[in-house]
């Protein structure tokens, strides 16, 4: 047998030599507040119906599934219209495994090489990989001070760089901050007088915790042929772990992705496990509108503590600011609440979670920065 020398090189893309994989340290913690995951497990109802519908998907696994899931088109459709009250055909909706995925097909639709992709930062740190991994260019501009998005600076930007897709995470992470349409409808401008075309994505991944009066960008879809808005299963819905993420868009950009997607890339068990979730719908409701209260009584909290708070609409708040920020993390960490090292620097990340979990974090937040 030959045994290869040790020098045997693997040919791996320049620009991934040294990279580590994406990811929050999953450490074991009594409180786990990092990855802004519904604190509620799914109710024994819901378990029970997604457990009947597997097994009958089990019935079928020897088959492949529909791979255009229009039954689950159709549920995600009927989901949102009552949400957001914003009608939808279901040939406007896609899903995938996770919104990463959706994210990762508008990518290879719409970027790659010699191509731009913009954002505007702090902002969600997966979306440099899914430019990375689709050979787009990258550009990052920057949010005002307050974590909003200056539309002269958003015009200025777009018609400077050219870009085909801008990608907006509203409400923002790891900020919270919601976009007001009229900035969305700033940037859906500059995108359509870009020449040769440009897709704006609105990344809506928190979008059931926006507070009362904040609205969805899918209510501008109807004018909007290069608007595509993004949603998941994993945040409200409290089913990070069945991977499930879908946007809303006009039928013809949805076409699009039908072409880059693997073959039947969502599974039978996975259109089973999110069409059972999705008829508990109402339930998961009212859960969101107490960790909305949870989260604004938070805020509320850390401000009366004399601390900065960005507003937010998401299932998490950004907090600070600290001279040191690791070492408020640790302090946490020791006291078993886990939270999130991110942000712009003095700041941390906690997620929503029961109130249990909530006090945990505040009484270790007292000991810790001494409040
Ligand atoms: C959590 C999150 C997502 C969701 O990712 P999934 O792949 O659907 O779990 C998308 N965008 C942002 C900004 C997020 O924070």
């Amino acid at each position: 047998m030959n045994v290869p020398p040790a020098r045997t090189a693997l040919p791996l893309r320049d620009e991934l030599v040294g990279i580590e994989p994406y990811g929050a340290p999953q450490l074991d913690a009594p409180y786990v507040l990092n990855v802004n995951e519904n604190p509620y497990a799914p109710s024994p109802e819901v378990v029970a119906d997604i457990a009947r519908d597997v097994a009958a998907a089990a019935a079928g696994l020897n088959r492949y599934p529909d791979r255009d899931f229009l039954a689950l088109r159709q549920d995600l459709a009927a989901y949102l219209r009552v949400e957001s009250g914003v009608e939808l055909e279901p040939g406007q909706l896609w899903a995938a495994n996770g919104s990463n995925e959706v994210m990762l097909h508008l990518l290879q639709a719409f970027g790659g090489p010699g191509r731009t992709a913009l954002s505007f930062a702090p902002t969600y740190s997966m979306y440099p990989e899914y430019a990375r991994d689709t050979f787009t260019g990258w550009v990052a501009g920057r949010r005002d001070e307050n974590f909003g998005l200056d539309p002269d600076v958003a015009r200025a930007t777009i018609a400077e760089l050219a870009p085909t897709v801008v990608l907006l995470a509203s409400p923002n992470n790891p900020t919270g901050t919601a976009l007001p349409l009229a900035t969305v409808n700033v940037v859906l401008d500059a995108a359509a007088a870009v020449p040769g075309g440009c897709v704006v994505v609105v990344d809506e991944a928190y979008g059931e915790f926006r507070r009362a009066g904040t609205p969805s960008a899918l209510e501008l879809l109807a004018d909007h042929p290069h608007l595509a808005v993004s949603r998941t299963m994993s945040k409200a819905f409290g089913l990070a772990g069945a991977r499930v993420g879908y946007l809303a868009a006009a039928p013809a950009l949805v076409d699009a992705l039908r072409v880059v997607r693997l073959p039947y890339h969502l599974s039978a068990v996975t259109q089973a496990v999110a069409r059972a979730a999705l008829r508990h719908a109402p339930a998961l409701m009212a859960q969101i509108g107490s960790l909305r209260a949870e989260r604004d009584a938070l805020v509320g909290w850390l401000r009366e503590r004399g601390l900065r708070v960005a507003d937010s609409d998401a299932n998490f708040v950004l907090f600070g600011m600290f001279d040191d920020r690791h070492g408020i993390w640790q302090g946490l960490l020791d006291r078993g609440v886990l939270i999130r090292e991110t942000g712009p620097d003095g700041w941390l990340r906690v997620s929503v979670g029961t109130p249990q979990e909530t006090a945990a974090f505040k009484d270790a937040l007292v000991e810790v920065a001494g409040l």
